[in-house]
């Protein structure tokens, strides 16, 4: 969560006017260290992961799975060293004397929640393909550490957000009254948040900035005996604790939609992020406008989040309840009303797909731009001044519309040009799909891009697959200079379409046609592409020729997930729900026979190769609909429970079903062990996993013995 800095936090009247000078150091901070890290060269290919969890107190003999409030003590106890060892239980194969022997033990950390934790990697992972096979068993590793320094009864678990937070009842332990003053919320307490004063400030400042506390509505699932129109029946229109309590009088809780009030609902959820080192700044800045238009496309196929406060949702994913949960905008930026006291409209929440392309690559087309991008010029003409870049002073001066919402008055004092905290501010509270991250003021590590739209998947076999896959889309990327423009609106409406049911096999994305960095002179639909379907970039002897460019509107059109994910011709065989409508000559390659065009490029050992093969054929069958997304498979989990009623409701008892089949699953899968037994006790799991989790490769062997022979 980036910095964490104590000191005092301004109250919002005082950070307002402190605004324009966070901002005006902030852009000093960063042309410092433009200035000092523009030209390095040669960093070394990094990338990281971060897995969010979920704390949850669960026994089998208690009525209730509940949020655990601990990570404070959680995260004390693992960041006590002696205790942070990695015992026989989280290391399966290794001597059980209680050692890390040669593992570097993760980092943990604080998040939003105070019933959620963060852990990364001990250090950023190599570009050596055998790292690729290790991220999974790290996973597994920090799961395991974490739940050693944990209750008997809390666990961690990787669902997106707690199918029962904020309704009415106790949903944490401890529990405590709603209707706190940083939040002011009628569903959550308070101390929700974690609370370090960050955090509430955040919050509270949000609010206070908005006039009105946050307004996350998510459309309500209508199912068979769900009363229409329906009215969120726990919503109370008789508060008068807080002036906010007028919000749901005003309208703030339109008919058919989960109403829910405050920053813990969208802050609280957990996701997938990766982040890339790149060699310098022109391949950072390519990987960022390349990786944009595939978030949309992930977040549909990760999708994870059917469940809002106890009601079923009609959407399956996360990303715009946490959009609106910190969508600090004013009606006057809103449009609601004439702008007098602020000085732009702003389409966006602070947090919502980028809305800039920043590469100097020459086939950026000014049209691929948004031509309603709102920035500061003041700003850009400082950065300018500074000797920034047009295209990247357009990025930081769109970042710089904003607010800092948390300003700590010890930081006002100087401004100090060894750190970059003024910066970090605006910049890490920018929540976009993508993170264009600059070196620390120090220099010490080079330009990052973060890919952050995946929801977390429930098991870590799923969450290193996904990462994996990403990492060997962006070497494809490099490797063959691909091309993914389209329009950057084009995407924004991707992510939007992300949301639907079932989103990655119902809808339709905009996708480019061809991902080649020159046009072929393919005609016909002839060159380059094998009978499987699958082609291979062509680096064949047809001359390339550079037409002149067309409509940027021809260059791209609607696709599936499973299009994109595996090619026209993989798709026309296997897609059920959708007509895939390639013309002639427009078949989509699909990104993962481009990846394995990729892997045939480079030596690789059979056992490798084998080990990816297991990541990449969860994709290719999750997006051709062979198998489930989670949000799917929690979707049938309550629908076949007894004690669903078809009315949208989802129990303390589905609850606490759902949360203990999850927990079990997570318990195998941390000890190696397959989900044989579970099968039959908890319905569709070979929907949701196939083959995967039977502790069979395929390859032959087992996963074991696969990471055995990788270490020998
Ligand atoms: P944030 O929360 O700001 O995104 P974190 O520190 O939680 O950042 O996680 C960033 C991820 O980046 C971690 O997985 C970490 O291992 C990884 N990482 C750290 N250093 C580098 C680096 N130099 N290059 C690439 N990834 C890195
Ligand atoms: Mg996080
Ligand atoms: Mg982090
Ligand atoms: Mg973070
Ligand atoms: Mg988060
Ligand atoms: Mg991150």
């Amino acid at each position: 969560m980036g910095l964490l800095a104590l000191g005092t936090a301004l109250d919002w009247p005082d950070a307002k006017q402190q605004a324009h000078l966070v901002r005006a150091w902030g852009i000093k901070q960063l042309l410092e260290i433009w200035n000092k890290a523009k030209g390095k060269e040669r960093d070394i290919m990094l990338w990281g992961d971060e897995i969010e969890y979920l704390v949850v107190n669960y026994s089998k003999d208690d009525p209730k799975v509940l949020l655990s409030l601990r990570q404070a003590d959680i995260l004390k106890a693992l960041a006590d060293s002696n205790t942070l060892k990695v015992t026989g239980d989280c290391a399966p194969g290794t001597e059980a004397n209680g050692d890390a022997g040669n593992v570097t033990l993760p980092i943990f950390h604080p998040e939003f929640g105070r019933f959620m934790l963060e852990a990364t990697p001990g250090k950023p992972w190599g570009i050596d393909f055998k790292d690729l096979l290790t991220v999974e068993a790290d996973m597994k590793l920090r799961r395991c550490i974490a739940k050693d320094h944990m209750l008997p009864n809390e666990h961690p678990i990787t669902l997106t957000t707690f199918p029962r937070i904020g309704s009415p009842g106790v949903f944490t332990e401890p529990s405590y009254p709603v209707s706190g003053p940083k939040l002011r919320s009628q569903f959550v307490p308070d101390e929700i948040a974690n609370p370090h004063i960050r955090f509430p400030t955040l919050a509270a400042n949000i609010r206070s900035r908005r006039g009105r506390k946050v307004q996350v509505n998510v459309p309500v699932f209508r199912d068979e005996n769900t009363p229409w129109p329906w009215k969120d029946p726990t919503v109370n229109h008789d508060l008068h604790n807080w002036p906010e309590d007028d919000d749901v009088r005003n309208g703030a809780a339109p008919n058919n939609f989960i109403h829910m009030d405050a920053m813990a609902f969208g802050m609280g959820s957990c996701c997938l992020q990766i982040t890339f080192q790149a060699k310098n700044i022109t391949e950072g800045r390519k990987m960022y406008d390349q990786l944009s238009p595939l978030g949309p496309i992930l977040l549909a196929l990760t999708a994870a989040t059917p469940v809002y406060k106890g009601f079923l949702a009609d959407t399956d994913v996360r990303w715009n309840q946490i959009s609106r949960a910190v969508d600090d905008r004013t009606p006057e930026e809103l449009g609601e009303k004439p702008l007098k006291n602020d000085r732009w409209r702003i389409p966006k929440s602070r947090y919502a797909s980028n809305s800039t392309y920043i590469s100097t690559d020459s086939r950026l087309r000014p049209e691929y731009m948004d031509p309603n991008l709102v920035i500061d010029p003041e700003i850009k003409q400082q950065l300018l001044d500074g000797g920034m870049d047009d295209r990247l002073a357009t990025h930081f001066a769109h970042l710089f519309i904003r607010d800092p919402i948390v300003i700590f008055n010890e930081d006002l004092q100087e401004l100090d040009l060894t750190k970059t905290d003024h910066f970090e501010n605006i910049q890490s509270t920018n929540w976009q799909h993508m993170r264009f991250k600059p070196p620390p003021a120090d220099n010490s590590i080079g330009w990052r891009v973060e890919f952050r739209p995946m929801e977390i998947q429930i098991t870590d076999f799923e969450n290193a697959a996904f990462s994996v896959f990403i990492v060997l889309i962006t070497r494809a990327i490099l490797s063959f200079d691909l091309n993914f423009y389209i329009p950057i609106v084009k995407v924004d409406e991707n992510m939007e379409t992300a949301h639907a049911r079932n989103a990655n096999l119902e809808k339709k994305f905009w996708f480019r046609k061809n991902p080649f960095p020159v046009r072929t002179t393919r005609r016909g639909g002839s060159a380059s592409r094998s009978a499987s379907g699958a082609s291979t970039p062509n680096h064949g002897p047809s001359r390339p020729t550079t037409p002149p460019l067309g409509p940027v509107e021809d260059e791209y059109r609607l696709m599936s997930v499973n299009e994109v994910i595996n090619g026209t011709a993989y798709a026309k065989a296997t897609s059920k729900e959708v007509t895939e409508d390639a013309e002639e000559g427009e078949e989509f390659p699909g990104l993962i026979p481009l990846v394995e065009s990729y892997l045939d490029s480079v030596n690789m050992d059979v056992a490798t190769r084998c080990g990816l093969a297991r990541y990449l054929d969860l994709i290719r069958k999750r997006a051709s609909g062979e198998l489930w997304t989670a949000a799917k498979w929690i979707r049938e989990f309550i629908a076949k429970h007894p004690e669903y009623k078809k009315d949208s409701v989802v129990s303390e008892e589905i609850t606490k079903d759902l949360v203990g089949a999850v927990i079990q699953i997570g318990e195998r899968e941390k000890r190696g062990l397959g989900i044989d037994d579970l099968i039959g006790q908890v319905p569709d799991l070979e929907k949701l996993f196939g083959g995967f989790l039977k502790g069979k490769s395929p390859c032959g062997g087992g996963q074991a013995a696969l990471e055995q022979e990788l270490k020998d």
